[in-house]
């Protein structure tokens, strides 16, 4: 399809782009590495008024910006104001607290004085999803640009006039020329562009052959990466947990942005004392939700953003009913409309051997598994490659110690959703990734931390 916007709630072509010729890509590498040269030394306080007002700015126009994410990629709108309304908490985040995070600090050595000091490291560049299309950028950019980094964003191919507004609200915001571009560009293009000198980091956010692909050529041009790669999140339910908040955490936990989150419950792994309880509540809640246009205010679930992702989705589900799991609700794409919607489907019983076990599952489908306490528990739920989040549940104390302490994820929520937050940091382990994004461990990230020492 190439780069354009195409409706996925009627699958209309609304609007293509050119990609970027090698001559337009050389020039903005090079007004990056500009940029880069007088933007590092700018004060603090100048990129926290720039920051700030890229919030006030993402504030006024929420709902335009909303508008665009859910054109795009279809997510129900209320969803999309409130992703549009996060993205500004994370400007003002990093507007904030940046100077502390990167004020040097002292180390004791044999000299008179030493202490670590954070410097920038130049133009980095972003290869980013279309899931949340603004958020995953500006939790990439507020804490790069406030380090004093200058950002080029490869935004997904399916979210050109996302990528081109985001950009457009740093300009807007008095960022100069430079401290941010986004780059119309295929996925076949960044190669070249991670191996152009004057880029100096990278950071993927999206599959694991994606993030392996920029690895290797960062990897061949010593450069560092950061990954934010998928997962297959456990959703585990232990006896003493209360059943009624469980439920209702796990409908949203397992269908926000239409099921389409890294981070989403994707396994839910229930003891056998309550899962018959909770089985039934989750399919009554599923069954009550409203699939369609989602640019309605009521819409709960809209369509999937692209043909392809609804072609995968139902594959794994289909694999996973041919050796025998039950779907308890859904289960078949919806045939009686346009557009890529798949209906919320609850699939139980699924033998070992299916997708289910191995795979991430991209879609509002929830997969139910019975255990017998904590330690079956913990073993299904580290049964995977992933490793990005994991939410638990119970009232047990230690049963919350050892769940803290053995699930494997870069993220354990007891009795919560799995959610980013910009004072909490956020990354993979295993196959989901490498690299934290967000809090003080996610502006260190992309700077130089450089060792002082002065006798
Ligand atoms: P994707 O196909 O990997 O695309 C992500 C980005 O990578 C897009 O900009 C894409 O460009 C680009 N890309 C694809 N192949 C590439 C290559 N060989 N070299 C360089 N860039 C390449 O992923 P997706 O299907 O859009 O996104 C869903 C995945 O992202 C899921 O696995 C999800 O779990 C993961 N995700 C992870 C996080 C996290 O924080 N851990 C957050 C959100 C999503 P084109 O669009 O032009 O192909």
């Amino acid at each position: 399809m190439g780069i354009a916007t195409v409706n996925p709630a009627t699958g209309e072509l609304v609007k293509s782009f050119d990609a970027l010729t090698d001559e337009e890509i050389e020039v903005c590498l090079e007004t990056a590495a500009k940029a880069s040269v007088s933007y590092r030394y700018l004060p603090m306080e100048k990129k926290s008024e720039w920051m700030n007002r890229a919030a006030d700015i993402l504030e006024r126009d929420a709902k335009r910006f909303a508008k665009i994410m859910t054109l795009e990629m279809g997510k129900p709108i209320k969803g999309a104001i409130a992703e549009v309304k996060k993205s500004a908490w994370v400007c003002r985040f990093y507007a904030e607290k940046a100077a502390e995070f990167l004020a040097d600090l002292p180390a004791e050595s044999d000299a008179s004085r030493s202490f670590v000091r954070y410097q920038p490291i130049g133009p980095v560049l972003a290869v980013m999803p279309w899931n949340f299309p603004f958020w995953q950028v500006f939790r990439f950019a507020a804490p790069a640009l406030m380090a004093g980094n200058v950002g080029l964003l490869k935004h997904a191919s399916n979210v050109p006039q996302c990528a081109l507004a985001v950009a457009e609200i740093f300009r807007e915001a008095g960022f100069p020329e430079g401290a941010f571009q986004t780059l119309l560009v295929g996925a076949s293009q960044v190669a070249q562009i991670v191996a152009d000198d004057r880029i100096k980091a990278a950071t993927l956010t999206g599959s694991e052959p994606a993030g392996a692909s920029l690895a290797a050529q960062a990897g061949k041009n010593l450069k560092k990466t950061v990954l934010e790669l998928g997962g297959s999140d456990p959703f585990i339910v232990l006896e003493s947990a209360d059943l009624e908040a469980a439920v209702e955490t796990a409908v949203t936990a397992r269908m926000l942005n239409n099921g389409q989150s890294c981070i989403a419950a994707k396994r839910f792994i229930l003891d056998e004392a309550i899962a018959g309880e909770f089985q039934q509540k989750l399919v009554e809640k599923f069954q009550a939700l409203k699939v369609g246009d989602p640019m309605l205010p009521d819409t709960d679930v809209g369509p999937l953003a692209t043909p392809g992702i609804l072609e995968d989705i139902d594959k794994q589900v289909q694999a996973c009913r041919a050796k025998g799991a039950k779907a308890l609700t859904g289960g078949q794409r919806l045939s009686d409309r346009p557009g890529n919607f798949y209906p919320p489907t609850i699939l139980a019983d699924i033998p070992r051997g299916t997708p289910a076990y191995e795979e991430e599952f991209f879609g509002p489908v929830a997969l139910l598994f019975r255990v017998r306490g904590i330690d079956e528990a913990i073993e299904l739920a580290n049964s995977t490659s992933f490793g990005l989040g994991a939410s638990a549940w119970t009232t047990d104390a230690a049963e919350q110690d050892r769940l803290t302490l053995e699930l494997e994820a870069g993220a354990v929520f007891i009795n919560g959703l799995v959610k980013s937050d910009p004072r909490l940091p956020f990354g993979g382990i295993k196959r989901s990734g490498y690299g934290r994004e967000l809090s003080i461990q996610g502006i260190h990230e992309f700077v130089n931390v450089k060792t002082v020492w002065i006798k």
